[in-house]
């Protein structure tokens, strides 16, 4: 059973790395911190109007509504069965140390990508509204124009609401200066893999990353 943390900036690949390692290890559980933001948001739930406010202005949500949900979902079956991966938490030191009380992580696999192309990335990510498989205008347009690979439904380009220029640039702000130190401190434990994602990896690759 694997327990892992994909870390890197906004737009560095972590959904799609998450779904990479999903094809290798079907069973285990994707916890998008970022994903249960925006269902609850668009659920209109106490939780997403909670952090409506945080998330349009590319701010971080307060770490005890994020360390709250985090610890709801890693109790329940399906995670303690099959592992987890993380995407998105731990985002503070704070966040950092709390999970580090509720469980151990076995590998943080951080995700580099040159900042002009997570700009890019961001600025041009769409994702199928159906079953989530995710597109860029720029560098991964689905094989048949206006069709999804994956499921064969209508897509088309609609960007997310903080994917926009102006909170772009307060979230790679935050990353740099509430986030990035979290490298240093999961390079303390000995447990971080850097691995160059300017490129989609292999499978065979990703499987390697994942099983050593
Ligand atoms: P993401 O999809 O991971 O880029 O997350 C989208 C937004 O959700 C972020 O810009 C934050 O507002 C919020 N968010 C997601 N994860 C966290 C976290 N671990 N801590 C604080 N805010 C978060």
């Amino acid at each position: 059973m694997k327990k892992l943390i994909i870390f890197g900036a906004p737009g560095a690949g972590k959904g799609t790395f998450a779904s990479q390692i999903k094809e290798v290890i079907p069973q285990i559980a994707h916890i998008s911190t970022g994903d249960i933001f925006r269902e609850n948001l668009k659920n209109e739930t106490p939780l997403g109007l909670k952090a409506k406010e945080f998330m349009e202005k590319g701010d971080l949500v307060p770490d005890d509504i994020v360390i709250d949900m985090v610890c709801d979902r890693l109790n329940k079956e399906d995670v303690k069965k099959n592992g987890f991966i993380l995407d998105g938490f731990p985002r503070t030191l704070p966040q950092a140390e709390a999970l580090s009380e509720i469980t151990d992580i076995d590998l943080v696999v951080l995700l580099k990508v040159p900042e002009g192309i997570i700009i890019k990335r961001i600025l041009g990510r769409y994702s199928c509204p159906n079953c989530g498989a995710i597109y860029n205008k720029f560098f991964m347009k689905p094989k048949k124009e206006g069709i999804c690979d994956e499921c064969g439904k209508t897509i088309e380009f609609k960007q997310r609401s903080d994917d926009t220029e102006e909170t772009l640039k307060n979230r790679l702000e935050v990353f740099k200066n509430n986030t990035k130190p979290l490298i240093q401190y999961y390079k303390n434990k000995g447990i971080v893999k850097e691995i160059d994602y300017t490129k989609k990896l292999p499978q065979k690759k990703v499987k390697k990353i994942i099983k050593n």
